[in-house]
C-alpha cells in the first residue's frame, strides 16, 4: 500500500505564503525528516498532515483515503510536540493511557496497554511517577509512548529533541530511530538540525521559503546537493562565484577545471566540501596559492582556515589522516580536485 501522499498542497496565512504548492510521498514504514531553517514552512506542512491546519489548496491521502478534510482526532496520527505537552498532574501511566480512556477503552485495559508501551520505550517501573519526577529524556519517551497508544498509521514529531541537551539528544535520536524501525511505522520528523535528520531519516525533505529544495537520502543531500542552498545548508562548503567558460570556471584570475553542463558565459557558483579540499604539493589541476589564517583543532578533525587568491577556503582533515603540519601565517598551496567541485547556476549580474 502507498503511504501518505500530498498533492499540490499549499498554505497561505493572509499574504504570507507559508508552504508553496507541494507534491510529496511518504513511503510506508519510512522515516522522513522535514529539514530547513526557521520559518521555511516545515511545521505548517506537518500541521496540515496532522489535520491541525487546513491546507489552502491540495489533497492529502493516506493510502486510498482522502484525509484532507478529516479533523485531527479522526486521523488518529500519533503526534509528539516540541514541548511534549504532557499532563503534569497525571502519572506516567495515566498520560500514556489518556487518549485510550477518552476513546472509551476500559481503564484496566487502557492501563495494560500503557504498561506495554512503557516497556517499548524502556520505562518499565516508571508508571506511577508524576511527570515532574522525570528527566527530559524520560519525558520524551512518555510523549512517544502516549503518541503510539492508538497504534497510529502515521507518527508525526515536531522538533522532538529540542528540549534535550546535546548528548541526550544524540542518544534519543538513535533510540527513536531503532524504535521506529522495529515498529515499521511511517514517521515524519520536523527538525532544523541536519545531524538529527541524517541520523534518523531514510529520506530528507530540504525546505526553504516554503519550497521543497530536494528530496533524497541523507547521503545524497550531502554528496549530491540539488542546488547551492542545499550544499550550504547541509554540512559545510567553500563557495566561489565565477563564469563558466569552455570546460572551466573563471574565478577572478584563476581558471578552475570543472565538468558542468553550462553554456559558455553562464554565471555559476562552485561548491567544494572542506574534506574534499586538499593542502598539498601534488601536481594536478586547480592549484591555488593560499596563506593559513587560523588553525582549529577539534579533536576528531583539524580545520585550516586559509585566505587564497580566490577568497577564503576551509580545509578539513580527520584525526589520523596524513595531513599537513601548518601554523598561522604559513604560505601553502590548496588544490581543488575537479571531480570534487559541484557547479550550480549563479546569479546573473544586473
Ligand atoms: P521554525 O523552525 O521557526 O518553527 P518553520 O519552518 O516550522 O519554522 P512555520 O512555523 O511553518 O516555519 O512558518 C512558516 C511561515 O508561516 C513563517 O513565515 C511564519 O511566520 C508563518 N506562519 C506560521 N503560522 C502562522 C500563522 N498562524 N499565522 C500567520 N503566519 C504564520
Amino acid at each position: 500500500m502507498e503511504g501518505l501522499v500530498l498533492k499540490d498542497v499549499s498554505k497561505s496565512f493572509g499574504n504570507t505564503r507559508a508552504v508553496e504548492p507541494t507534491d510529496l510521498t511518504f513511503a510506508k514504514g519510512e522515516l522522513t525528516a522535514l529539514l530547513g531553517p526557521s520559518g521555511c514552512g516545515k511545521t505548517t506542512l506537518l500541521r496540515m498532515i496532522a489535520g491541525l491546519e487546513e491546507p489552502s489548496r491540495g489533497v492529502i491521502r493516506l493510502g486510498e483515503d482522502d484525509v484532507t478534510n478529516l479533523p485531527a482526532h479522526k486521523r488518529k496520527f500519533g503526534m509528539v510536540f516540541q514541548s511534549f505537552a504532557l499532563f503534569p498532574h497525571y502519572s506516567v501511566r495515566e498520560n500514556v493511557a489518556y487518549s485510550l480512556i477518552i476513546d472509551g477503552v476500559a481503564k484496566a485495559q487502557a492501563f495494560e496497554k500503557a504498561n506495554e508501551l512503557l516497556e517499548t520505550v524502556q520505562l518499565v517501573g516508571f508508571g506511577d511517577r508524576r511527570i515532574g519526577e522525570l528527566s527530559g529524556g524520560q519525558r520524551q519517551r512518555v510523549a512517544i509512548a502516549r503518541a503510539l497508544a492508538q497504534e497510529p498509521e502515521v507518527f508525526l514529531l515536531d522538533e522532538p529533541m529540542s528540549a534535550l541537551d546535546a548528548k541526550l539528544r544524540e542518544e534519543m535520536q538513535v533510540e527513536l530511530r531503532l524504535l521506529q524501525q522495529r515498529l515499521g511505522i511511517t514517521t515524519i520528523v520536523v527538525t532544523h538540525d541536519q545531524r538529527e535528520a541524517m541520523t534518523m531519516a531514510d529520506k530528507i525533505v530540504v525546505m526553504s521559503n516554503g519550497r521543497v529544495e530536494q528530496i533524497a537520502t541523507p547521503q545524497d543531500v550531502y554528496h549530491r546537493p540539488a542546488n547551492a542552498f542545499v550544499a550550504d545548508f547541509i554540512g559545510k562548503a567553500n563557495f566561489f562565484d565565477g563564469v563558466y567558460q569552455d570546460g572551466a570556471v573563471q574565478v577572478g584570475d584563476c581558471r578552475l577545471q570543472a565538468a558542468a553542463p553550462f553554456q559558455s558565459g553562464s554565471p555559476v557558483k562552485i561548491a567544494i566540501r572542506p574534506e574534499r579540499t586538499c593542502i598539498d604539493e601534488d601536481p594536478g589541476a586547480n592549484r591555488i596559492a593560499a596563506r593559513v589564517m587560523f588553525v582549529r583543532d577539534l579533536g576528531p578533525l583539524r580545520e585550516y582556515h586559509l585566505q587564497s587568491d580566490i577568497g577564503p577556503i576551509i580545509v578539513e582533515y580527520a584525526a589520523g589522516e596524513t595531513g599537513p603540519s601548518l601554523a598561522k601565517g604559513d604560505a601553502t598551496t590548496v588544490r581543488l580536485p575537479p571531480e570534487a567541485l559541484q557547479v550550480f547556476p549563479g546569479v546573473q549580474a544586473a
